[in-house]
């Protein structure tokens, strides 16, 4: 059969797919488009001619001009992929992931987007019309506006309504901008007015709206799959209150406080609001859960494969990629949806080239040494190899340290031993700080919200010892060395014993 790739007859997988994208999550995907015997294709900036995903690339074009701009090209990106004769496009996370007018461009030159028809992203992507679609579907949103706020006097009126504190966001907003907390009448005006022109310049959109500022609160969120067809499923929660400025450091799954049936009634919301808008791939409903409550609220979607993915593929046993090329390909999933089970316990550390001691100021340069771990339940999903250079041009996630455990307590004890296997030098990453954290006591308990590693962090910083210990471990950065000198180095503390709620700690008094 000579069939045109641009006329697609019957279900299948698309033949070749074009990663738009770079880092870890372009690994990430080229590795299950080989297993599935696609041609993987691939593009790259200037700065990134030595990234391994090319590696797994059949073909790959450099994209010129700017490094800082040229994976966020639409036209670039476009035209790359119809020279490179792809069949298929995915955007990862990131980048063009959540762009409707590149899904459409996509779309429009006969290829296939691996992702939600832009329609469906236009309806979720703006977190207006989210929260309008979950109202809808019978979704608990958090309380607050339906419209974007317009003037001072309309916000006022609202804002006492609710009650302070208030949140403003943006409605087209991601990664924390547009967001501000308000806790007085009297700081309402200029914070509106400054959300919307922080918006506006980020996303070109300065709309506003107002909702419910929850003081102590958990962030838990559902992984979902839609068929495109109107058939969506829950492949469960995950945890991700561990955040610094809104960001996510770590996630987990199950959430540790929240009662398997809460979690599943969540899991069913979030698939009938997938469901009401014939969602097509994977995506993630994201809501907040008041601490001390098994109460929900949800805020937004993202309408694209997330960083946090694989703690959902280590307990289901599924390759969310696979089930997004599937479904691209209108072969909808690859399991019976009933026979579906969650087994055990995942986490995953961000590995970001960061200083934890320095207000996670960036670590930028040459990696002059990189061990990444390994061993059982222990997966790794990085780029970041000896050699190559942190830029400042791109996102610093240099890979994700995951463990799974038949309890939580074994995948923390994995995870654990896995973060303080991992060397990289002499960048600084979060690594070693993120051991520490994940045996905090109250982590251990799982008694954190999405304030509480902040709190951490500054009661590390009045105290000089504690601060060392969760900064840039002297130990580590040791060993790194002896690592780049000889290849090879042990690490471990003299004193390891499988569960120490500080081996850092002992080793820094040792050394
Ligand atoms: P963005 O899309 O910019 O990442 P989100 O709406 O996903 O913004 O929110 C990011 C984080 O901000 C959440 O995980 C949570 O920590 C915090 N947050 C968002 N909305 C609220 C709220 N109403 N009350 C308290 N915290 C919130």
């Amino acid at each position: 059969m000579s069939a045109s790739p641009r006329r697609r007859r019957s279900a299948a997988l698309p033949r070749s797919v074009l990663i738009a994208n770079r880092g870890e999550i372009a690994l990430r995907v080229a590795r299950t488009a080989r297993r599935l015997g696609l041609e993987v294709l691939g593009l790259f900036s200037s700065a990134d001619a030595g990234l391994p995903h090319l590696r797994l690339c059949h073909r790959a074009v450099e994209l010129d001009g700017d490094p800082r701009a040229v994976y966020l090209d639409l036209k670039k990106v476009l035209a790359a992929a119809k020279r490179l004769k792809a069949e298929a496009v995915h955007p990862g996370y990131g980048f063009l992931a959540e762009n409707d007018d590149f899904a459409e461009a996509v779309e429009d030159a006969g290829l296939l987007f691996v992702g939600p028809a832009p329609e469906q992203s236009r309806a979720l992507g703006d977190k207006l019309a989210a929260r309008e679609a979950a109202r809808k579907a019978g979704v608990p949103t958090v309380p607050g506006t339906r419209e974007p706020v317009e003037g001072a006097e309309a916000g006022k009126r609202i804002a006492a309504e609710i009650g302070y504190p208030v949140l403003i966001k943006a409605s087209a907003g991601g990664g924390g901008r547009g967001m501000r907390v308000v806790a007085r009448p009297s700081q309402l005006e200029e914070s509106l007015a400054r959300a919307s022109s922080e918006a506006q310049a980020a996303f070109g959109d300065g709309r506003v709206f107002i909702e419910k500022y929850f003081e102590q609160v958990r962030h838990v969120e559902i992984q979902v799959l839609g068929d495109g067809q109107g058939g969506a499923v829950s492949l469960g929660e995950r945890e991700c209150s561990v955040q610094r400025r809104h960001q996510k450091l770590i996630e987990e799954s199950a959430a540790p406080a929240l009662p398997p049936r809460a979690a599943k009634k969540m899991g069913d919301l979030a698939a009938k609001l997938a469901a009401s808008v014939k969602y097509r791939g994977a995506g993630t409903m994201e809501f907040l859960v008041p601490a001390g409550t098994t109460d929900f609220y949800f805020i937004e979607t993202n309408a694209r494969l997330q960083v946090e993915h694989p703690v959902t593929e280590l307990r289901t046993g599924l390759d969310l990629v696979e089930e997004q090329l599937r479904v691209a390909g209108g072969l909808g999933f690859s399991f019976e949806p009933s026979k579906l089970r969650a087994e055990g316990h995942a986490i995953e550390a961000r590995v970001i080239a960061e200083d934890p001691g320095a207000g996670f100021r960036p670590s930028l340069g040459r990696m002059d040494a990189v061990h990444w771990p390994s061993g059982p339940g222990v997966r790794v999903d990085a780029w970041a190899e000896a050699g190559l250079e942190v830029s400042p041009y791109y996102d610093s996630l240099l890979g994700k340290v995951l463990a799974w455990g038949r309890t939580r307590e074994e995948a923390l004890d994995r995870l654990t031993l896995a973060l303080h296997e991992t060397l990289i030098a002499p960048v600084v990453t979060t690594a070693p700080f993120l051991a520490r954290v994940i045996n905090e006591p109250a982590f251990r308990a799982g008694a954190y919200d999405t304030g509480w590693l902040a709190a951490l962090t500054l009661e590390a910083k009045s105290n000089g010892k504690r601060r060392a210990e969760l900064g840039a471990n002297a130990a580590v950065l040791a060993a790194a060395e002896r690592l780049s000198r000889n290849g090879h180095a042990t690490v471990l503390p003299a004193t390891w014993r499988g569960r120490p709620l500080s081996p850092w700690q002992t080793n820094a008094e040792d050394a």
